[in-house]
């Protein structure tokens, strides 16, 4: 295991003849000419060979109820550690963690040698999720096939340690990640985000909802305890008897019980004109979700707002203890604003944020 950051070869890469190679990480299926950087933006091709630039590079940190996540079924009084890192192989239009899952910048910076984000082996990481006397640990805020080679490497420890593992996605990932991830993930928290063509089309352009509805049957058939997550967009993907198929597919492919989560949309990045969706709506999709049959429906009127995982630095996480944390892990008083719309990217530099050091 590495102790200091550097770039790690990237699993399931396919190198073809001509010094390109394929990345079978995720469905994009990205083929990378030598300099080239995957859609995600974390992996690039070096001399023919694949690396992943993320490799133990935190965006954010926060320990929570698995119930935040939404995760109902599975140690529901447990306490996780959630943890994410820069790249996504997605661009929603309402992306809540545009600077802690895209990272855009924050790659870049790593691609050149010339970032100074914290860095944490997965021992370091799995010694943290202990101190803070947490459960399990839950890899999110961006999808966790990006780095799948940290994810895995910090499963494996925890398990050792007792902890369980959370996978929180969007289930765009090949078959062949998901068999290597299975034996060290307990949890998957899927989003099935829509059943239109059009919906998925609009934020990946290679992107089928077919590919991801196979990706989360394949995920539940491989033995990781499976719970569905659909953030309802009001004018998106707020029609009931669209809503009411996502129940249904989720019926006849998960199980009557197979828990489906239904979530508040909050105005954000290029959907921030859209208003929050109405208690009201999340209401009547659970509705219909039970009325097809699906016995665990939980409509969430509070959850989608993540804003509190980038007030307190990545390092105070490493470094504090929890109750030295207890303070500064708070919700900057305006961030969410009457609209609920983040700027998580203005606290800083409007002063908002507790000192740490
Ligand atoms: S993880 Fe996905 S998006 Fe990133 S390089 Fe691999 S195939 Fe492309
Ligand atoms: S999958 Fe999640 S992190 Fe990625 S762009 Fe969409 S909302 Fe943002």
């Amino acid at each position: 295991m590495l102790e200091n950051y550097q770039l790690v070869e990237t699993l399931l890469q396919q190198p073809l003849e001509n010094g390109d190679v394929v990345c079978n990480l995720c469905l994009w299926r990205c083929r990378l000419r030598h300099g080239q950087r995957g859609f995600c933006q974390a992996h690039v091709n070096r001399n023919g060979k694949l690396y992943n630039l993320s490799y133990g590079i935190i965006s954010a940190i926060e320990v929570e109820s698995i119930r935040n996540k939404p995760v109902y079924h599975y140690r529901p009084d447990s306490r996780v550690m959630s943890i994410g890192s820069y790249g996504c192989n997605f661009r929603c239009k309402g992306c809540h963690n545009l600077e802690i899952s895209w990272g855009v910048e924050a790659l870049d910076k790593l691609a050149r040698g010339q970032s100074s984000d914290a860095f944490a082996t997965p021992a370091q990481m799995v010694e943290t999720a202990l101190k803070h006397e947490v459960d399990g640990i839950a890899f999110t805020y961006s999808e966790p096939a990006v780095w799948l080679e940290y994810v895995l490497d910090v499963s494996r420890l925890a398990h050792e340690a007792g902890l369980f593992t959370v996978y929180v996605s969007n289930s765009f990932v090949t078959d062949d990640a998901l068999e290597l991830m299975a034996p060290h993930i307990d949890v998957l928290c899927s989003d099935i985000k829509s059943l239109s063509a059009e919906f998925y089309k609009d934020i990946c352009p290679v992107g089928t909802v077919e590919q991801v509805l196979e990706s989360i049957k394949k995920a539940a058939e491989l033995g990781i305890h499976v719970e569905t997550r659909t953030n309802v967009i009001p004018t998106k993907n707020d029609n009931l008897d669209e809503l009411k198929g996502v129940a249904q597919w989720i019926h006849d492919n998960l199980g009557a019980d197979s828990p489906w989560h239904v979530t508040k949309f909050f105005p954000a990045y290029k959907l921030s004109h859209l208003p929050a969706t109405d208690n009201a709506i999340i209401d009547a999709a659970a509705e219909a979700g039970r009325a097809v049959g699906l016995q665990n429906v939980y409509g969430h009127s509070d959850i989608s707002c993540d804003c509190a995982t980038e007030n307190a630095p990545v390092s105070a996480w490493l470094e504090l203890d929890s109750a030295a944390l207890e303070g500064i892990n708070q919700c900057a008083a305006s961030c969410c604003g009457d609209e609920g719309i983040l700027v998580k990217k203005f606290e800083r530099e409007a002063g908002l944020l507790a000192k740490t050091e």
